[in-house]
């Protein structure tokens, strides 16, 4: 890392991760006393790019002086055990359900590629013994640990530092921050940091991941004022979202409709949030008598362990679930409700013939419980994959949304029978009109950065924005800009 120059009327935003792209957001402040990492997010890509970027830094990790981490999604948080690994010794800021959901979310991380690396040493040692067979063409692959271990995570988790709402708090000597709700999942943040400067205090805004008014379960979002600058998601910037409302009756209709055919609905889901998310969704639905009372099984070891922190944190959610705790009942348990623990226990959900509703993970379907659910329903017509996150490409979860007529699950084909329904009205982030709506009414004196989106999306926020007659720039990785204050 280059020395601290020691401007002490300007500071340096470097944006290292997260732009033009949807994954590892992270941004490095320097002010002129410090260095303060905004988010530390794990980038996806293919298996040697993802080690490569998620091992090179554009800074010393030992230089760093705080993290200010806005949730605990792991393109947001997910680097954190291997900074750790390579030397950061900050303190890590957070509010305090994001460092309880980033406690399991970052062991889960740690434990996938626990296993990865696990594969990959048996694919080596297959193919060397093919080469030792004299079967020449088959190249072994690169053998290499984990990025890092559930143990590392955990070791990450000490240097946590648990905040609320609206407390304001010294992230290093001429900085301090606030978390106000995102509204984007249990405990995100839409940051303010504030740098002393000799010429005043700058004002940064921090929104990403951003999310949206109405969701269930979750404040709206808050918005920041009187920033100099604001840093602003762009994940839909050039699309616009159903409504919420129109979820709940598309999720109630298909209920109602697969138990009318005697039918079982397997929801592939996220662990955090959406799971809990869907579970309270299906609890109104009951309470209102618009469903019948079947039974109801989570089916994903972190789904239920995320529940759990949910029901600790019930205080960061909306006045209806505080108003329902009140009243002595629990938004994530009902009757008919069951989180499934064993194998043995999910695995007997196969030959339980009656209508019931299955959430399980993995929420794109490439890994998880849900596989052997989807392998013992989705021929029959009776049944209905209802997908309710967002499936990447090359995906199983996108060929069911594509409802390809064959679908390969365990390595085995299967006919696509199924009735596939899509619910995209629950995404937790803002769709064009809100981020638009957001930059209005923060209102920026000097400018939005856009980051947190791929380069149509982005590029679509920036002409709406450029169009409104702000000061829009969509950085480059690894680009550096200026932060002055102009106020006095
Ligand atoms: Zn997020």
């Amino acid at each position: 890392m280059k020395k601290v120059r020691r401007d002490i009327d300007r500071c340096r935003l470097q944006f290292l991760g997260g732009v033009r792209t949807v994954t590892g957001s992270s941004h490095l402040l320097t002010t002129p006393k410090s260095h303060v990492l905004i988010d530390a997010g794990l980038f996806y890509g293919r298996r040697a790019e993802f080690y490569r970027v998620n091992t090179t830094f554009a800074f010393l990790p030992q230089h760093i002086d705080a993290v200010v981490l806005s949730h605990a999604h792991i393109d947001h948080c997910g680097n954190i055990p291997t900074l750790f690994k390579h030397g950061l010794r900050a303190k890590i800021y957070a509010t305090s359900a994001t460092r309880d959901l980033c406690k399991l979310m970052l062991a889960d991380s740690g434990h996938i590629q626990e296993e990865d690396a696990r594969y990959l040493k048996k694919l080596a040692h297959k193919a060397r013994s093919r080469r030792r067979g004299r079967e020449r063409n088959h190249e072994a692959p690169e053998v290499r640990g984990p990025l890092y271990t559930q143990r590392d995570a955990l070791r990450a988790m000490t240097k946590f530092r648990p905040l609320h709402y609206g407390q304001r708090f010294k992230v290093t000597a001429d900085t301090t921050a606030t978390f106000y709700d995102a509204g984007h999942i249990l405990g995100a943040s839409v940051m303010l940091l504030e740098v002393r400067l000799s010429t005043g205090v700058l004002r940064l805004g921090y929104a990403v991941d951003l999310g949206r008014k109405e969701l269930p379960m979750l404040n709206d979002p808050v918005v920041l004022y009187d920033l100099d600058y604001l840093i602003l998601e762009s994940t839909y910037g050039g699309r616009k979202h159903s409504s919420i409302k129109e979820a709940d009756k598309t999720l109630c209709d298909v209920i109602n409709r697969t138990v009318a055919r005697r039918g079982k609905i397997v929801i592939p889901a996220f662990a955090l949030e959406r799971t809990q998310e869907v579970i309270y969704c299906i609890a109104r639905l009951l309470e209102a008598r618009l469903i019948p009372s079947i039974p109801v099984f989570v089916d994903s070891p972190l789904a239920t362990r995320v529940t759990d922190v949910f029901r600790r944190n019930v205080h960061y959610l909306d006045r209806h679930v505080k108003d329902l705790v009140k009243s002595g009942a629990s938004p994530f348990d009902f009757v008919n409700l069951r989180y499934v623990q064993s194998q043995a226990e999910s695995k007997a959900l196969n030959v339980d013939k009656r209508p019931m509703i299955i959430l399980a993970g993995s929420g794109m379907c490439e890994a998880g419980r849900v596989l052997h659910h989807l392998k013992n329903t989705v021929t029959e017509s009776r049944n209905t994959v209802l997908v309710v996150g967002y499936m990447a490409r090359d995906t199983l979860g996108k060929r069911i949304v594509d409802k390809e007529k064959v679908v390969r699950i365990y390595g085995m084909e299967h006919e696509l029978n199924a009735e596939v329904v899509v619910i995209n009205a629950l995404s937790g982030h803002a769709d064009r009109d809100d981020l638009v709506r957001y930059a209005r009414e923060a209102k920026p004196k000097q400018g939005v950065f856009l980051v947190h989106g791929d380069e149509d999306e982005t590029r679509a926020l920036y002409d709406a924005l450029t169009a409104e007659g702000a000061a829009v720039s969509m950085p480059q990785k690894e680009e550096e800009v200026v932060l002055r204050c102009l106020r006095r």
